[in-house]
């Protein structure tokens, strides 16, 4: 008789503990058990913080998991799909192809992914928490900061640097600001530019007590023991928003910090995501013995599972203990199925809590006894030095606990340049992106909102804004192209998000892509051929003019984001000036399209397959139009909104009421612009004229 075929998908906790007792259950004669995991170790996240402080090494916290399941082929490949149906599952073999595996019974265990993505600018500004890497860019970053603090030349710079924010006070946040807060004090001693009470470490939680996963009566002595140590935290509090400055609250104040780590927001994997079950919150739903509802040879456990626990009726919590605890239990009820026996629900009576708090202290709650401190802390990370998976491992991880009890933290980082990245920014409205007069240090593509450039001359020392730039647009090119400050400022007019390319990873593209060199020169040329700004009689001109007097009136006809692409033809076919607005729900401007754009878009219609054509022109112009139009507001001056159509080489322009009404209320044209300059400019010399006749 052919073995079992059992695939497991995940290498996590609960995922480890279901391959070691199937194995021990079943000869391998009986059962073969594959385990497909997207590294090839388990991450021991109750460590990650201790990696992220420096205290351990990062192979502390991770454990080969050949090493510790012997008789499991184990897989270092993602699985793509699960398809309950077949019983098949699809992964890239790296080859680029995707390979096709049936299966007997599958285990789905592949507990949750971050989603920084649920507040405005963490994904961009903040650290997430739960794979290795995580951990080992923070602990770099951290150094980093030290190492800036102590050049800071002003007060405020070195707070900045000093200043760290953890979002989240669960399991992660705690363990993670303990840490941090241990390794910046611990470490002031070497640096003379400041000492450990400087530093700053808040956490920010939304809820009214720290640790909601543990009980009641370890709160309120972390909590405690945490504010003891020096970190502030902020209960009831919610961080709405990060930006490079640092986090803004729910309350309006803006915390600073040049480190924001964020540990709350989860989301299923994709895996889950794509599957159609029964699902809670994301998570799977379970029958009471762990089996998918509604499948017989699909379970699921962990994070990634909803699992009511028999001993109380009560969801699992996504610890650690119960993912174990369903692994171990799932994979004997596999036995039972497997020998034609029933199944038994999953019952767990919680053996206790542990969790750092940094500084080597721990609160732990186990067998009814509440310890704490530096007991506490020798208990929790013997727990953990226990699941190490061999002997000469444990002996190594030990060894190294005992030297950083001796010996302090390591101060080394490796110096990554910091003008070769690529990465992305969140501003709100009103914050700098630069100053004029700053050092040139990255090149910046807008990929969503509106920035307006500001600029102060000596003879308006008051800086003034001259132009406003739209998602696709750039800036910073000119001063890194020629080695010199910003000669203006960028400031978010709305909520902007930017992708940022560092000064040396930007040249090396200028230099060698052909075809980006000409679009960056292009935008010099005409940038630096604004016409007003070398006539300055005709800059002063439109400084003073008021926009509502060049404006031309709303075109008679309005397209909105849901007409079809056959209703903007025809509309267009009507419009003289074949420029039309878009407007969303709230008759708020969407976009705009002109007689160019609609070529475009019917040159890509027109290269679709005959059948499919008709479908197309009746689809929604929101699918063909990016959103977004760049506008300027009916109080910007002539001059700002001639430059914007100069910079972005377009001859009109759609004026709203104001960036926070952006009803549109009329357009403007260059062409109308000009003619009004080159009238002023005829009338003033004939004033001349006749004053000297
Ligand atoms: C920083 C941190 C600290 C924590 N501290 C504690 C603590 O002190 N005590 C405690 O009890 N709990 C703690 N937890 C929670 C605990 O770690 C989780 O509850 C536990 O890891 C869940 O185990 P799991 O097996 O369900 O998932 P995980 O351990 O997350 O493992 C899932 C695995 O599946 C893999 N995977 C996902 N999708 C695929 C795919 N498609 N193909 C292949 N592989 C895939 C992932 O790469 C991952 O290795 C902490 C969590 C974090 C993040």
């Amino acid at each position: 008789m052919n073995a079992t075929r059992v695939v497991i998908v995940g290498g996590g906790f609960a995922a480890v503990q279901f391959a070691k007792n199937l194995r021990r259950k079943l000869p391998a004669s009986a059962c073969e058990i594959l385990l497909f995991n997207r590294e090839n170790h388990l991450v021991f996240h109750p460590l990650l913080a201790d990696v992220a402080g420096a205290s351990i090494n990062a192979d502390a916290a991770a454990a080969p998991l050949r090493q510790m399941l012997p008789g499991v082929e184990c897989r270092t490949e993602r699985v793509q799909r699960i398809d309950l149906r077949s019983s098949e599952i699809e992964f890239d073999e790296g080859t680029g192809e995707l390979s096709r595996l049936h299966y007997d019974h599958v285990v789905i265990a592949c507990g949750a992914e971050t989603n920084l993505g649920i507040i405005p600018g963490m994904t961009d500004h903040a650290f997430g928490f739960k794979v290795m890497r995580d951990a080992l860019d923070l602990r770099q970053h951290i150094v980093h900061q030290m190492e800036h603090a102590e050049a800071a030349s002003n007060s405020d710079q070195r707070r900045w640097h000093l200043s760290f924010i953890i979002v989240g006070a669960g399991f992660s946040g705690v363990e993670l600001a303990g840490e941090v807060n241990e390794l910046v004090r611990s470490s002031s001693r070497f640096y003379r530019n400041f000492r450990k009470e400087d530093v700053v470490v808040t956490v920010v939680h939304s809820q009214a007590q720290v640790l909601p996963e543990v009980a009641s009566s370890l709160r309120e002595f972390a909590r405690k023991k945490m504010e003891k140590a020096g970190i502030t935290i902020m209960l009831n509090t919610r961080a709405v928003a990060a930006t490079h400055e640092g986090v803004e609250l729910d309350s309006g104040q803006m915390l600073k910090g040049g480190t924001i780590a964020c540990t709350i927001g989860t989301a299923p994997s994709p895996t889950i995501q794509a599957l159609d079950v029964p699902k809670e919150h994301g998570r799977i739903r379970t029958t009471a013995d762990m089996r998918i509802e509604g499948q017989t040879n699909a379970w699921a456990i962990g994070d990634c599972a909803y699992i009511v626990n028999a001993f109380d009726n009560k969801p699992s919590p996504t610890t650690a203990q119960f993912a174990e605890r369903q692994g171990r239990q799932a994979a004997l009820n596999l036995v039972r199925v497997l020998k034609d026996q029933p199944t038994q629900p999953f019952r767990f009576k919680a053996l206790g809590q542990l969790c750092s708090i940094g500084g080597y202290q721990a609160v732990a709650e186990m067998f009814g006894m509440r310890v704490s401190g530096f007991l506490a802390w020798i208990l929790w990370r013997g727990v953990y030095l226990f699941k190490l998976p061999t002997w000469s491992r444990r002996i190594k991880v030990a060894l190294d606990w005992f030297w950083d009890l001796l010996f302090p933290r390591d101060l080394s980082f490796l110096n990554t340049d910091a003008t070769q990245y690529l990465n992305r920014a969140y501003f709100r409205p009103g914050d700098f992106v630069h100053r004029q007069g700053e050092v040139a240090r990255v090149f910046s593509v807008i990929e969503d909102g509106e920035v307006e450039i500001l600029q102060a001359t000596e003879e308006s020392p008051e800086a003034k804004i001259v132009a406003v730039l739209g998602k696709g647009d750039f800036f910073g090119e000119g001063a890194l192209l020629g080695s010199r400050p910003h000669e203006t400022s960028v400031r978010a007019r709305t909520p902007v998000r930017l992708r940022q390319v560092g000064s040396a990873l930007f040249s090396e593209t200028a230099a060698n892509f052909p075809p980006f060199r000409e679009l960056l020169s292009n935008a010099v040329v005409r940038r630096s051929g604004d016409l007003w700004r070398r006539l300055s009689l005709g800059k002063s001109i439109l400084d003073r003019e008021p926009l509502a007097s060049l404006l031309e009136p709303l075109p008679v006809e309005i397209l909105h984001k849901n007409s079809t692409l056959v209703d903007a033809i025809s509309m267009l076919r009507k419009t003289p000036s074949g420029e039309l607005l878009i407007l969303d729900e709230k008759q708020h401007l969407w976009g705009t399209l002109d007689r160019n754009d609609l070529f475009q878009i019917v040159a890509r219609v027109a290269v679709t397959p005959t059948h499919e054509r008709e479908a197309m022109i009746q689809r929604k112009l929101s699918e063909f139009v990016p959103g977004n139009s760049l506008s300027v507001e009916l109080n910007d001056s002539a001059a700002v909104a001639s430059a914007t159509m100069l910079v972005r080489g377009i001859a009109w322009l759609p004026v709203v009421q104001s960036k926070d009404v952006p009803r549109p209320v009329g357009t403007i044209r260059g062409e109308r612009i000009a003619n009004r300059v080159v009238q002023t400019i005829a009338h003033t010399e004939a004033n001349h004229a006749r004053a000297a006749s």
